[in-house]
Parts: structure tokens; C-alpha cells; sequence
């Protein structure tokens, strides 16, 4: 039996969650030891998943929380950390090999981007990373010689189907998109969505941030960006097509016009565990994919137009520089206004827009550069 320690960033979360399942389907093939952890509001699932792994760290980015768990698990040897810091702790902790880095947002970019300086393997859930700081980021991977797996489930099928293909020429990466609750509505159907519309998927259970993103289209456009960086390709090389299924999960296209996909049942359990056994494959507990059940697979065009965050996101993509970092950063906005009833639906993209068209682009932006744009945007 294999054994590996990890480190969680975000474990409270719906990848962090799916991601300690997986720790448990794994006993007895692939021992993981779960070294630290982190979590920001939720202390009660902090307490009881720091009981059950023993991690020798727990971070805690709001330090009220911090406290209230400090005495929770005053009865054990747990070492509770807070804020920045005690996340950079939590992503760097000496024996730990890989970390899985699942917050949400732009919190995320700093912790893994100093486990990436401390030479950790990265699991990479938080697709903000990529879209705010690419350049830097994948420099850095490189500079550490570390291994980065995708664990956003596109990039992972994509990794799938890049394997033993890597010195060929790739003339698409063809990105599926589910399409979300609001596909084939048309902008003045999508006037009153409430945010209880919004968060109910049809096929994937998440997080709310990434749950609004889908339903916007702005996660797909994240998702572009995210491909850009992973597979060095260009924003023109990624088509996106919506396949309401969400049985393949996205595939690549050589340039003999023979296309690979990657299928599996929509669950995030599978690249969490691909990430987690790399190179090897093995068992999974979950249900097998029935091609009799499901019987047919369909694909459409998506709509630019109606779902503007894609379209908005592309751009970002093309003009470089700070400003898929201004995107992101207006776009995490919106959503969080949104999620507490402040702006409808449609002004998430109003909103990205606007933020974009007065942006002053650096090019070449340093971490610095991009932490001041993230900073200034949230404080307009
Ligand atoms: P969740 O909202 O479910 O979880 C987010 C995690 O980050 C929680 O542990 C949360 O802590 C923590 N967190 C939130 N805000 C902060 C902060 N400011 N500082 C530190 N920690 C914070 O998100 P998901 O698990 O859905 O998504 C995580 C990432 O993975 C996102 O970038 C998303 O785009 C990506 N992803 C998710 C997929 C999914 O199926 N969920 C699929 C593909 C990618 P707490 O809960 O304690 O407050
Ligand atoms: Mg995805």
C-alpha cells in the first residue's frame, strides 16, 4: 500500500468534503494521512473532521472562529492557526507532499501559491487561481518542478485525454458545459431569477459561488481561461459546447480530426481521486456509467448573448494582462450581491462589464500587481 500525506485547503467545502470521502474510499489501497486542513466559517465541521483525520494543523481564516475552535479542541494536541498566515501554514506543513487547494476564490491564490514554493505536489480545485495569476502560477509550478493535476472535473478529462498524446499536435480542446439551470431562456426569461432558482443545478451539487457561476455561464468562461493556462493553448483553440448530460467531460481534438473524450458519471469524487492516485488508477465505490440507461448525449451552441459572462470572460482571456484579474474580481462581487438579493441576475454580467471597460490593463502584472487590482476593485 502506497502511502501519501496531503494537505486540504477549504476542507470544509463541497470539494474538501468529496475530497476527505475519497481520503476513505482510498484505506487500504492508498493510505492518505490527512496533515492539516483549513476552513473558514464552519467550525462545527472543522471540529468533527479535525477529530476524525488528526491532522497536526487546522487554519481558520476568520479569527473569531479560530478562537471558538482553539477551545473546542483544547483536549487534543491540534495546533489552530489563523488568518493568512495560518492558511500559508496549513499549505506548506513540512511532510505534507501534496496540497489540495479548494477555497473558493481569490482567497485561494496566495496559500497555493506558497505550497507550490515549498515544492507540494497541487490538486488544483480554486480555478480563480489560474484565471487571476496564470502566468505566475504556472511559472512557479515549473520553476518548483512540482506536478499540478487538475481537479476541475473539465481539466481533468482533458489531462485524460492528453495522456500519451503530449508532443501531438492538438487542434481543439473541445470544453463541455452542462448549460445550467437557465438553459434556453432568453434574456427577458431571466429577469426575475431568484437566487433559490439559480442554486439548483441539474446535474452537480456545489458550492454556492461556483453553483451561480454555472448558472451565469461565467464558470465555463473561468473554466477557458483555466485550459489556457493548464495546456498552454490559445483562448481561439477552446470551443465550448453545451452537453446538457454532463457525461463527457470534455474532450480534445488532433489534428488528424480524431477526438478524444474522457466519460464518467457527473461526480467530482472521480478527479478528486484521479488527482489523489496519479499516476495510477484505481478502484472506485461509485456507480458505473450506463450508456443503455442514459441512452442518448446531446450537444448545442451555447448563448453568448443571453449568458454575457462567457463572452465577457473570453475577452478578458484575449486582452491579458490584469484583467481576467479585474474580471474575477468584479465577477466575485456580483455574485456574493446577488447571493444576498442586492442585484438581480442579469446585472452579475452588467456588473463584470462595466468593471472591464474601465479597467487600466498592466501587462505582464507581478503578484503585486494583481493582489493591488483584486484589492482596489472590491474596495470601488
Ligand atoms: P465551497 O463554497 O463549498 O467551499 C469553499 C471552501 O473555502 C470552504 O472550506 C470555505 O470554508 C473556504 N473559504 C471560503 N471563503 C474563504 C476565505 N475567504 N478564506 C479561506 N477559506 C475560505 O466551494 P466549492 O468546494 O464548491 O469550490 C471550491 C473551489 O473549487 C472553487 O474555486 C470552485 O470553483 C472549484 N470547483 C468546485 C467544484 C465543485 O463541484 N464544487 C467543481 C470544480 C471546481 P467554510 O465552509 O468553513 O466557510
Ligand atoms: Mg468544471
Amino acid at each position: 500500500v502506497i502511502k501519501i500525506n496531503i494537505s486540504i485547503l477549504g476542507s470544509t467545502g463541497s470539494i474538501g468534503t468529496q475530497a476527505l470521502e475519497v481520503v476513505d474510499d482510498l484505506k487500504g489501497i492508498k493510505d492518505i494521512t490527512v496533515k492539516a486542513i483549513s476552513g473558514n466559517r464552519n467550525i462545527k465541521l472543522l471540529e468533527e473532521q479535525a477529530r476524525k483525520y488528526k491532522p497536526l494543523i487546522v487554519g481558520v481564516s476568520d479569527e473569531s472562529g479560530a478562537k471558538e475552535l482553539k477551545t473546542k479542541l483544547a483536549d487534543t494536541d491540534i495546533k489552530v492557526v489563523c488568518g493568512e498566515e495560518g492558511l500559508i501554514e496549513v499549505a506548506t506543513e513540512k511532510d505534507t507532499e501534496m496540497v489540495l487547494s479548494s477555497i473558493v476564490g481569490f482567497a485561494g491564490l496566495v496559500p497555493t501559491m506558497k505550497a507550490i514554493e515549498a515544492k507540494k505536489d497541487i490538486a488544483l480545485a480554486n480555478k480563480e487561481t489560474l484565471v487571476t495569476a496564470g502566468q505566475l502560477f504556472m511559472d512557479k509550478i515549473k520553476e518548483n518542478n512540482v506536478r499540478l493535476l487538475p481537479v476541475d472535473s473539465e481539466h481533468c478529462a482533458i489531462f485524460q485525454c492528453l495522456e500519451g498524446n503530449r508532443d501531438r499536435k492538438l487542434r481543439k480542446i473541445l470544453l463541455t458545459a452542462s448549460g445550467g439551470p437557465f438553459f434556453g431562456r432568453k434574456r427577458n426569461e431571466l429577469l426575475d431569477i431568484k437566487k433559490e432558482d439559480a442554486l439548483k443545478h441539474p446535474n452537480w451539487s456545489m458550492g454556492a459561488k461556483i453553483t451561480i457561476d454555472s448558472a451565469t455561464l461565467m464558470n465555463k468562461g473561468l473554466e477557458i481561461l483555466e485550459a489556457k493556462w493548464l495546456f498552454g493553448v490559445d483562448i481561439e483553440d477552446i470551443e465550448v459546447i453545451v452537453h446538457r448530460e454532463s457525461i463527457i467531460h470534455s474532450m480534445v481534438e488532433y489534428n488528424d480530426l480524431s477526438v478524444i473524450a474522457q466519460l464518467s458519471l457527473p461526480s467530482m469524487k472521480h478527479p478528486i481521486q484521479f488527482a489523489f492516485t496519479y499516476p495510477k488508477r484505481e478502484i472506485s465505490p461509485d456507480k458505473r456509467l450506463s450508456f443503455a440507461e442514459i441512452g442518448k448525449l446531446t450537444f448545442f451552441e451555447p448563448d453568448r448573448d443571453t449568458f454575457k459572462c462567457l463572452a465577457l470572460a473570453e475577452r478578458s482571456g484575449k486582452v491579458g494582462g490584469t484583467m481576467p484579474t479585474a474580471m474575477n474580481a468584479a465577477n466575485e462581487i456580483a455574485v456574493a450581491k446577488f447571493l444576498n438579493d442586492e442585484i438581480g441576475f442579469l446585472e452579475i454580467a452588467d456588473f463584470v462589464e462595466d468593471v472591464m471597460n474601465s479597467h487600466k490593463v498592466i501587462e505582464n502584472p507581478t503578484i503585486e500587481d494583481i493582489l493591488r487590482v483584486n484589492e482596489e476593485i472590491r474596495s470601488l
